[in-house]
């Protein structure tokens, strides 16, 4: 699939157009940003893994049944997406207090909460991405009600589903973040909710089981390093990786080689 002129480019990635109006490709970028773009640095190797990381988890749940914008990953940065209206909602799961929840409500770190919490967040970067109700969303018509509905229930769905697979590889799933937009369907002829985006380090919080040790973005927020050895764990832990990838023995700022196992 060609590509064709750039239709937008975030902090993480960039859509291109291609030759088909339905479809986009979609470009992870090795830039790391916090803070609303305040601090910024190249990560050499972070987007080859997001977008193996992504593809994985994506179809992962896709196969569970939640419906997704991805078609296919068609190269080591690039993925074949869905064209989506996207929802201007950041959707957040939380399962363990850390984080903005922390620093807002003053809920100690690393509290199990009872019940998975949901927050909406207005995508919009010149005010933060601040907390919104669901009600903002209802008066300003970012979602109708009946939409907030079937995205409510995918979102609880697909926390149970990445809390089972990260679990089985002795990661605890503390919170994220999702998108979702709106997209053609051919065979229904109506619009669709897909799950839109990414899901990897850079979009949720993940410690090891046993030690809690981060193995996220938050690396790099904190100042922690090592961010793409936690990434390439998680990576090696989901085999997606070979085995004889030795974290342990990469130095942090060396370009690291990196493999993935053959389909
Ligand atoms: P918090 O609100 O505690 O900063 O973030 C909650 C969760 O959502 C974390 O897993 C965090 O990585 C994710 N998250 C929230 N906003 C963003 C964002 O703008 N970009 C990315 N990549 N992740 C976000």
């Amino acid at each position: 699939m060609n590509k064709g002129n750039k239709l937008y480019e975030g902090k993480a990635k960039i859509i291109y157009e291609t030759k088909d109006k339905n479809l986009v490709i979609q470009h992870f970028k090795d830039d790391a940003t916090a803070f609303n773009n305040l601090k910024k640095a190249k990560v050499e190797g972070k987007g080859v893994l997001n977008n193996r990381i992504s593809e994985y988890i994506l179809s992962s749940l896709s196969e569970c049944g939640i419906k997704t914008h991805l078609i296919k990953r068609i190269n080591m940065r690039e993925q074949l997406i869905k064209k989506a209206e996207i929802f201007p909602i950041e959707f957040i799961v939380r399962n363990i207090a850390t984080g903005s929840l922390t620093k807002r409500l003053g809920i100690p770190e690393g509290t199990n909460l009872e019940k998975p919490l949901l927050e909406y967040c207005y995508k919009k970067d010149e005010l933060n991405d601040p907390l919104i109700s669901r009600e903002h969303i209802l008066s300003f018509g970012w979602a109708n009600e009946k939409e907030i509905e079937v995205i409510d229930k995918m979102t609880l769905r697909i926390n149970d589903l990445l809390t089972g697979m990260f679990r089985a590889i002795g990661i605890k799933l503390v919170d994220f973040k999702i998108e979702y937009g709106k997209t053609w369907n051919k065979d229904t002829e109506k619009k669709e909710i897909v799950l839109a985006d990414e899901i990897s380090p850079d979009t949720c919080r993940l410690w090891d089981s046993k030690t809690e040790k981060k193995l996220d973005k938050d690396r790099f927020r904190k100042d922690l390093g090592n961010i793409i050895q936690a990434y390439q764990e998680v990576a090696r832990r989901l085999g997606i990786m070979p085995e004889e990838t030795n974290i342990s023995e990469v130095n942090f700022g060396k370009t690291i080689p990196i493999k993935f196992k053959k389909k």
